[in-house]
């Protein structure tokens, strides 16, 4: 295969950048393609669970605080109530998507992965995809082109299943962070999570049901942040995009797989996506080495379980008020159990998980509450 790849890649996002690392550590060729061009950023919370920076080291890539903000946990709040829960095994990091970006690249150029910016895929067919108009030979296809990818479309692994819609915004703000946790605020229409992101920036995402709710018309929900930002000035551009809650019907056949938000999608309130993303990256670049996807497909359904559990539940408490204030005074009372919460959701390595009684417990306490 003289111009071509063995593992030819759809998208740079962080899951396309961290399986063409995995594959590359493997042995094999790899090229990238993505429409747009470096810095890429994208709206996101910008945490990074302990899983997803154990994932990175094993790509080879050191998150420290030289580079990266040390969170402790995680905080829920609403007006009433709140609760905190310390991240106790792991490392857990907020950092910029176009820091964390340019590490990817750094390494995958390392590795010898050969990039083709600005470069958008449109035609496919089993052995090859068009380049800039030119025919390019593959031997392995990774569709990792996000939420509407079209590698999905175009090799018949879509369409998927839309449990649930939302719209996400985000910005930074210049001011030192006031928390070492990810600070969720919970609203009656919305969600702001605020993430440090360095000594003196702060990410803050909005989550909402509502497509007309902006950083400035959310922050009315919240006095006591919008108190804190009253005089920082914004550091970027408020963006936003969907966030969805997608399950697929395959990620991977033939020598096509599937990975991160184009193989599924976890609303961005679990915090998990690029984590799950790195995760799945390194289980796929081990199935492309030993040419069987079918570990892969495994692995990847497993791995999923917890987190739209999770998702599942957070999602119930930003529909329903009654129970989310429950919940929440449950918790504030209940710091320990909060953390086994926390601690299932973010530690690694992660905690025996929650058994089915004790989950009949935490319920039952909630509508104690
Ligand atoms: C509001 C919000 C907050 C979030 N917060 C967090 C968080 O705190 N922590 C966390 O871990 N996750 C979070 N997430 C989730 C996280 O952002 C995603 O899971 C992650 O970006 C997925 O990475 P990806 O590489 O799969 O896709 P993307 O980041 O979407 O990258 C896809 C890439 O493919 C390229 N592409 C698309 N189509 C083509 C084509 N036809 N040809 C060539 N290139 C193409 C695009 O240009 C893009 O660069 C959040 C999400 C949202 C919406």
């Amino acid at each position: 295969m003289a111009t071509g790849a063995e593992v030819l890649i759809v998208g740079a996002g962080p899951a396309g950048i961290a399986t063409a690392i995995a594959a590359s550590q493997r042995g094999l060729r790899v090229t990238v393609a993505d429409a747009r061009r470096p810095p890429i950023d994208k709206p996101c919370g910008e945490g990074l669970l302990p899983e997803g920076v154990s994932a990175l080291r094993q790509l080879g890539i050191w998150l420290d605080s030289s580079v990266a903000f040390p969170i402790a946990g995680l905080r829920f709040s609403d007006e009433a109530s709140s609760a905190c829960g310390r991240i106790t095994r792991g490392a857990a990091f907020g950092l910029r998507r176009n820091v964390l970006h340019d590490l990817l690249v750094r390494r995958a150029v390392a590795l010898g992965v050969s990039f083709r910016w600005g470069t958008r895929v449109t035609e496919l067919n089993s052995d090859h995809a068009r380049l800039d108009g030119v025919l390019f030979p593959f031997h392995w296809l990774v569709g990792a082109d996000g939420q509407r990818s079209i590698v999905r479309k175009l090799s018949g692994l879509g369409p998927r299943r839309v449990r649930s819609a939302r719209f996400g915004f985000r910005c930074h703000f210049a001011v030192t962070p006031w928390s070492e946790f990810v600070e969720v605020y919970w609203g009656e229409h919305c969600q702001i999570y605020v993430t440090p992101t360095g000594p003196d920036e702060i990410c803050l995402a909005v989550l909402t049901s509502d497509p007309q709710m902006r950083v400035a018309h959310a922050l009315k929900h919240f006095p006591s942040v919008a108190r804190r930002l009253d005089d920082a000035c914004r550091s970027s551009e408020e963006t936003g995009c969907q966030t969805v809650l997608e399950f697929p019907r395959s990620m991977a056949r033939g020598n096509v797989a599937l990975v991160g938000d184009a193989s599924f999608t976890i609303d961005g309130i679990t915090g998990q996506g690029m984590s799950l993303a790195f995760q799945q990256a390194l289980r796929l670049g081990d199935a492309l080495a030993s040419e069987d996807l079918g570990p892969y497909r495994a692995a990847h359904r497993e791995m999923m379980q917890e987190p739209v559990r999770m998702a599942r539940l957070l999602l119930l408490l930003d529909r329903q008020a009654w129970l989310r204030r429950k919940a929440l005074r449950m918790f504030s009372a209940n710091p320990k159990l909060f953390s086994r919460l926390i601690s299932s959701h973010a530690n690694c390595p992660k905690p025996a998980p929650i058994r089915a009684g004790e989950m009949f417990d935490l319920g039952w306490q909630v509508l104690r509450a």
